[in-house]
């Protein structure tokens, strides 16, 4: 390696987030460079849930298929409590009725995760360099000076117009942005692992076990395996998992679960981590963009790190390829920013009162009184949705927007910004405008004429509520599946108030 090249694109790190953002740029036609640091794939369990909102952007994506065939689906998250008489069941929350074709968390390794993600980047024509690490970026006015630098040493530079930080919570970029990633880290420290075990817990759905002594989550994994955290650790505890992760793990759970219940076969990993909630206040400039862990670290306890990761990629890739198509303004590129911080600030509240609700747990076996729980059908129907990630809005974002006939009064949900109950099925790149009941037929035409290769025009189909309206209008469903513009009506004034709205962000061709 030597000399100096360029990039339209550059993805820094080929981590979830990394090559979902690649993988999904591809799909819309721009082919960006990935460089990864570590020399080869790792075959670790880490982040082992996907949830059911992920689900639905991965079969946008085309690859969801893969991802049900590799995994676990795990339909319960249930809490058990610990005591010398065995484990209790304590509460249990059901995903069934959340409201998405896939009612259940897909549970596999963060390795097969990845791997199914750089397996679709390369069919469509991308790949990643291994072995390459970004050593320094630093902004021009017309895009960014990167620095690399090879496993043998050598050298390079490269002029990205776009760079696509997804390198992980030591993330480069942020740091050339100057942004600290702000908030604070949880008490303790915790084990995490990939084991083998003999234990009489169902593998439909998670486990946390609470015991006075801490507690240990289990979640199945593919082939038999299961993957734990144990928390919190003493420091003799931390100071075992580096003599023999084998012993650590049985010496921790032998210590938080009663006698009998569970037996340690095996462990194919183990590593102590600390939990963190935190989030960048910038998570884009001018030319760099923060996905992933780099902008933001959430509670495991959620399960929602790598996925959020997954949903910001999903949100840049298709502004960026408009962008790079010369159909975007400035609107489109800076709503990024927005849309990602409110969705990924909601992630944070979700998963620290995930967070707290096993905690309560702990404390609840620990002192013998009732662990504080969501109890009204609503509460916990609302806790499941969230988790599931199917409640991420983009309400108020200044790429949605709404048109009422006069004397409309509201809209019923779901309201521009929401995601469109039918998304999974949506793969095209393009927007995609329904009318429903009768329609200006002349403007229908202008419009489908001005905005030709970017917004597909085409009678609604099923009932107009599942798209937010009572009955006839229009409905503007972004490439990412979020509703982005209603009308109640489908008529002169209600399209004109349309191409205003698409107008704001987006170039017309010729009409
Ligand atoms: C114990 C534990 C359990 C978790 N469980 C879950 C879960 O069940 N579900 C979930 O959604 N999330 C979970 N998470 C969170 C999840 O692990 C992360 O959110 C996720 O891995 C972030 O992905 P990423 O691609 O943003 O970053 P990373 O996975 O950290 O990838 C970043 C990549 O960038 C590379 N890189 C870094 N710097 C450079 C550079 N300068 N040049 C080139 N390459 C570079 C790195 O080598 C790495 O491969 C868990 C986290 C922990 C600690």
């Amino acid at each position: 390696m030597g000399g100096s090249g360029e990039a339209a694109v550059l993805v820094i790190g080929a981590g979830p987030s990394g090559l979902f953002a690649a993988a999904e740029l591809a799909r819309h036609g721009v082919h960006a460079r990935v460089v990864e640091r570590a020399p080869h794939p790792h075959h670790q369990a880490r982040a082992t849930a996907l949830q059911p909102g992920t689900l639905e952007i991965l079969q946008q994506a085309g690859v969801l298929d893969r991802v049900l065939d590799a995994s676990e689906r795990l339909a319960f998250a249930r809490v058990f409590q610990a005591s010398d008489a065995g484990l209790r069941r304590q509460s249990e929350l059901a995903f069934a009725g959340v409201g998405c074709d896939w009612e259940y968390q897909c549970c596999l390794p963060q390795w097969r995760t990845e791997q199914i993600l750089a397996d679709r980047l390369a069919e469509l024509g991308g790949g990643v360099e291994h072995g390459v690490s970004v050593t320094s970026l630093t902004e021009r006015d017309d895009g960014v000076l990167v620095e690399l630098e090879a496993a043998d040493g050598t050298r390079r530079s490269l002029e990205a117009a776009w760079v696509i930080g997804a390198g992980g919570a030591h993330s480069m970029t942020r740091e050339s942005m100057g942004e600290p990633l702000a908030g604070s880290t949880y008490p303790g420290t915790s084990l995490v692992g990939d084991v083998q075990v003999t234990a009489d817990l169902p593998r439909d759905g998670s486990a946390l076990i609470a015991s006075p002594a801490g507690y240990v989550l289990l979640a199945p994994l593919p082939g038999s395996r299961w993957i734990t955290f144990i928390g919190d650790l003493s420091d003799a505890e931390i100071a075992q998992l580096d003599d023999s992760a084998s012993d650590a793990v049985a010496a921790a759970m032998g210590l938080r679960i009663p006698p009998g219940v569970l037996q340690v076969n095996d462990v194919a990993w183990a590593s102590a981590f600390r939990m963190h909630r935190r989030v960048a206040d910038r998570l884009a400039d001018r030319r760099r963009f923060l996905l992933g862990d780099a902008g933001h670290l959430s509670s495991p306890f959620g399960g929602e790190g790598l996925n959020s990761g997954l949903h910001d990629a999903h949100n840049l890739a298709w502004k960026l390829a408009l962008e790079l198509r010369g159909r975007a303004r400035a609107t489109l590129l800076d709503s990024f920013e927005w849309e990602r911080q409110a969705a990924d600030r909601h992630v944070l509240q979700v998963s620290d009162r995930l967070h707290q609700l096993a905690y309560a747990a702990v404390e609840s076996a620990r002192s013998g009184s009732p662990a504080a729980a969501p109890a009204r059908p609503e509460d916990v129907a609302a806790l499941v949705r969230a988790r599931s990630m199917l409640d991420i809005s983009y309400a108020g974002s200044p790429l949605v927007g709404e048109w009422l006939a006069p004397g409309t009064a509201t809209l019923p949900a779901p309201v521009p910004g929401d995601r469109y109950p039918a998304r999974a099925g949506m793969t095209s790149p393009r927007h995609a405008l329904a009318f429903f009941g009768a329609a200006a037929e002349q403007e229908l035409a202008w419009l489908r004429r001005r905005w030709q290769g970017i917004v597909d025009v085409d009678p609604g189909s099923g009932d107009p509520p599942n798209a937010g309206l009572a009955a006839d209008g229009t409905v503007l469903i972004r490439p990412d599946g979020y509703i982005g513009f209603l009308t109640t009506s489908a008529d002169h004034a209600a399209l004109s108030a349309l191409d205003d709205h698409l107008n704001g962000y987006l170039v017309p061709g010729a009409a």
